[in-house]
């Protein structure tokens, strides 16, 4: 067996030319990923699972679900749609993107928490970690926030409150580099399964340098701008063998789409 590639990524200066290279704590190695590209509000279940099964495609063995529907009887009729279509199999993570009052969330938390769900992502105002501490306590599906930590600073204090069972910065948001490296220690510290948001091309890399890695938020949004799109195989994200983030802008492309 070949030995474990170490990660490697580039440094790069305002001016984008190499001026030295980390070396992350970690192992190049495949990391699970679920499809984030789409799953809004629907008209009707079936579309929703309709779209659940195309993402979940060959490749995927997790998809995410928007929620936030006006009544918790068609939150629920998604979410058991989706389930239908997709089985048992497959993980199905749900996204109220602050979308409810406490309340709310621990009325809809409970009505969901016997339809396996993997995690409760954002059911309210990201920075009401105290109401995010009681859902965490009272609802038997996991609590993920983190997408708007704003530095680790934002973190500290979450963790400190209870506020999630599940963490998932975003890079730029949570200070680059740097700033996931010190997210990780945090949440290893804390023993919380650390995901990603957006950026899984970076966001992989670092990932299979996290101590409590769980998943890689997967969008294909760069497609269009890279020569090579990230791979997914067998629900995994394939971290490329290339230097630095292992990223190769399509020039044209760039251009293109230039404002
Ligand atoms: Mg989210």
């Amino acid at each position: 067996m070949p030995s474990p590639r170490p990660l490697r990524l580039a440094v790069v200066a305002g001016d984008a030319k190499e001026v030295g290279e980390l070396v992350l704590k970690g192992y190049s190695r495949p990391i699970a990923a679920y499809n984030s590209c789409g799953l809004g509000l629907k008209e009707t279940p079936e579309a929703v699972a309709d779209e659940a099964e195309k993402l979940l495609g060959d490749n995927f063995r997790a998809v995410k679900l928007r929620l936030g529907y006006p009544t918790w009887q068609e939150d629920l009729a998604a979410v058991r749609a989706v389930r239908r279509r997709i089985g048992d199999g497959a993980a199905l993570m749900v996204d109220y993107n602050q979308a409810l009052s406490l309340a709310a969330a621990l009325e809809r938390g409970r009505m969901l928490d016997d339809e396996n769900i993997d995690w409760l992502e954002e059911p309210i105002r990201h920075d009401d970690y105290a109401g995010s501490a009681r859902l965490a306590r009272e609802l038997k599906t996991p609590i993920q926030i983190g997408e708007n930590f704003s530095l680790v600073s934002s973190m500290e204090a979450a963790l400190a409150a209870g506020a999630a069972d599940y963490v998932m910065p975003d890079l730029e948001r949570i200070g680059g580099v740097t700033g996931w490296q010190r997210a990780a220690a945090l949440a290893a510290e804390h023993r919380l399964p650390m995901s990603s948001h957006l950026f899984p091309e970076v966001s992989a890399h670092l990932l299979a340098a996290t101590p409590t890695c769980h998943f890689l938020e997967y969008v294909d949004w760069a497609d269009r701008v890279v020569r090579e799109p990230l791979r997914i195989v067998d629900g995994r994200a394939v971290i490329p063998d290339r230097p630095g983030s292992g990223v190769v802008w399509d020039d044209k492309a760039v251009e293109r789409y230039r404002v």
